[in-house]
């Protein structure tokens, strides 16, 4: 690549011509103040903070949108640009609430951060404030409009990353709001729910619906029995909210964690996981035999399931019937547990503690109540939602003893771990297909072509002298790829599998906000997390869902077959047309 020569703070630097004036400045170590810069989103240039003196005149530009030139003499830090960019950030504060010790964001607030960085240590500015109400009409996420700066990240991520396109600026200058087309409510709108707004906005404009409450009620409940179950990916996420390094495997201190909160049982999203591998591995066969409704699409992401509805309604038929592992074990607890301990479903309280923000959603669908109209899950956290309950209850996590999951419902094979990564579900199902394919042990358990954490993937694999074409997208943006691919007949897929968030689960809308200054979405942190899934599966000798010896007791003792009447029953859905506009 061409290189031009410039000078940042009188050092001269040789840089790709292509580079802008911020990525520059990293190389001599400068990281220019910045608020709605976000490195895996277009370039938007709104709030100016990152502007730099170029060339010696008041020539202020946007160091995020301007590229470097031959000759070029910047100034980062003057004290004219520091008065500025001081100026800028009281305008900002000045029209936002001043509420930062009653905040959610409160301690990892990027405002908040870049106030403190830039020395801003009064509000100098006191004008009318913009007023709007929260608007919490969604399962999932609450949009908070006085708190917005409009960085426009959210619009950013939903249309760049996502593809959903359900946020867009409304209005003009001082009534400007980001919300859904015609200011629809977020539950009438295409939103899927999966909770990416929330994870790149810098202050707490969006955030997910808070359920903290509800499970602190029924822990406190003498008449309630509260079991929990937590997610494959949460393991490999929790420790960042206790400051520990992205992909600390966290599994024993947080069942520890969640004994101490007062749950009567702990279990593990993972045997929900590995009982879907079952039931989806038998779809995936007979669909393979019969040549029938290929390819087959997965099903566990419920952010991708509502995209799903909304856009590709005509490929409904392709995808698994199988419900998520989070609402197969809830249906079990609800169901098999209730009957072995005992004690009636409606005295059973269900926690799901998920990366996820679309789980919310997914709880609330009354397709997936039981049929005593009770829900399966009656309360959905997201990781950062229990780090707060546990930093609430002042619990050391970082030095717990392990604890162990309860059993029947919280042993799990090496499948279920993966399930948390991009491309981990196809890999277990594969596990288990090719065996029901070929009637022989599978030596390679390892479907390396399959595991990346880029967004898309495609890869052949031989199976019993079949080959197998398999795809993995993650981000729905990568989704429509794939999916047009199939709507027009360009390609022809065996399996598909399809994660609504960048990097599968471990990148879910509800992980927590990272540190050290790294970005959401930042593909080193989803490959220390994914490598952390891996690592846990490498270590069980149990490493395919079949073999899971609680998951054929269940299919001996209460399900029968795999497939069968009961388990279609209970581990099985449908789902919903929608309209393309919203609802
Ligand atoms: S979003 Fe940030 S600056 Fe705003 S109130 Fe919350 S913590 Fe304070
Ligand atoms: S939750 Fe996802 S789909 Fe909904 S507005 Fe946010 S980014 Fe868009
Ligand atoms: S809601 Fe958050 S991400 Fe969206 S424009 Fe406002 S501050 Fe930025």
């Amino acid at each position: 690549m061409e290189k031009v020569h410039i000078v940042i703070n009188d050092t001269p630097l040789e840089v790709d011509s292509q580079s802008t004036i911020m990525a520059a400045a990293e190389q001599l170590g400068i990281k220019i103040p910045r608020l709605c810069y976000h490195p895996q989103l277009s370039i938007e240039g709104a709030c100016r903070i990152c502007i730099v003196e170029v060339d010696g005149s008041k020539n202020y530009l946007p160091s995020c949108a301007t590229q470097v030139r031959e000759g070029m003499v910047v100034a980062t830090n003057s004290p004219e640009i520091r008065q500025a960019r001081r100026d800028l950030l009281e305008l900002i504060l000045d029209n936002h609430p001043r509420e930062c010790q009653t905040c959610e964001r409160d301690a990892n607030c990027e405002l908040q951060n870049l106030a403190y960085s830039l020395g801003v240590r009064e509000r100098l500015f006191e004008g009318r404030r913009k007023q709007h109400p929260i608007e919490s009409s969604s399962a999932s996420v609450i949009r908070n409009a006085e708190k917005c700066i409009l960085c426009r990240r959210c619009v950013r991520v939903c249309a760049e990353v996502q593809a959903v396109h359900n946020l867009s600026q409304l209005f003009r200058g001082f009534d400007t709001v980001v919300a859904p087309a015609f200011s629809a409510p977020m539950a009438e709108s295409v939103c899927i729910n999966c909770g990416q707004c929330i994870n790149v906005c810098p202050v707490a404009a969006f955030l997910e619906k808070n359920s903290t409450e509800a499970v602190w009620q029924a822990l406190a409940d003498p008449r309630k029995h509260v079991v929990v179950q937590i997610a494959p990916s949460i393991r490999a996420a929790i420790g960042e909210g206790f400051d520990l390094e992205p992909g600390a495997d966290m599994t024993g201190p947080t069942i520890t964690a969640l004994r101490r909160l007062g749950f009567d049982s702990v279990f593990d999203t993972n045997f929900g996981a590995d009982l879907t591998v079952v039931e989806e591995a038998t779809e995936l066969v007979k669909r393979l035999q019969s040549g029938d409704r290929l390819p087959l699409l997965t099903s566990c992401s419920s952010g991708w399931i509502k995209f799903l509805e909304h856009f590709y309604p005509d490929l409904m038929p392709l995808a698994s019937s199988c419900k998520s592992p989070m609402s197969m074990l809830s249906t079990l607890l609800k169901t098999y547990y209730s009957r072995i301990m005992g004690i009636p479903a409606q005295d059973i309280f269900v926690v799901g503690v998920m990366p996820c923000t679309a789980k919310k959603y997914e709880a609330e669908r009354p397709e997936l109540f039981t049929e005593a109209g009770l829900p399966s899950t009656d309360a959905v956290l997201t990781t950062r939602e229990l780090v707060w309950m546990i930093k609430a209850y002042g619990i050391d996590i970082v030095h717990l003893p392990s604890g162990t999951f309860d059993t029947p419902l919280g042993f799990s094979s090496g499948a279920a771990d993966i399930f948390g990564a991009t491309g981990g579900v196809l890999e277990a199902a594969l596990r288990t297909a090719a065996e029901k394919l070929t009637g022989e042990p599978l030596t390679e358990l390892n479907f390396t072509s399959v595991r990346s954490v880029e967004g898309l993937r495609e890869a052949s694999i031989e199976i019993g002298g079949q080959t197998l074409q398999v795809a993995v997208a993650n981000g729905l943006g990568n989704a429509r790829v794939i999916l047009d691919k199939v709507r027009s007949r360009e390609k022809s897929y065996h399996l598909v599998e399809i994660m609504a968030c960048p990097g599968g689960c471990i990148g879910g809308g509800g992980q927590p906000y990272p540190t050290g200054g790294r970005y959401v979405l930042d593909r080193e942190v989803n490959r220390l997390r994914a490598a952390a899934l891996y690592r846990i599966d490498e270590a069980k000798t149990i490493r395919k869902s079949h073999e899971n010896p609680y998951i054929q007791k269940l299919y001996a003792e209460f399900l029968g077959e795999p497939g069968a009447e009961l388990a279609h029953t209970l581990l099985h859905t449908h789902y919903i047309q929608r309209e393309p506009r919203g609802i």
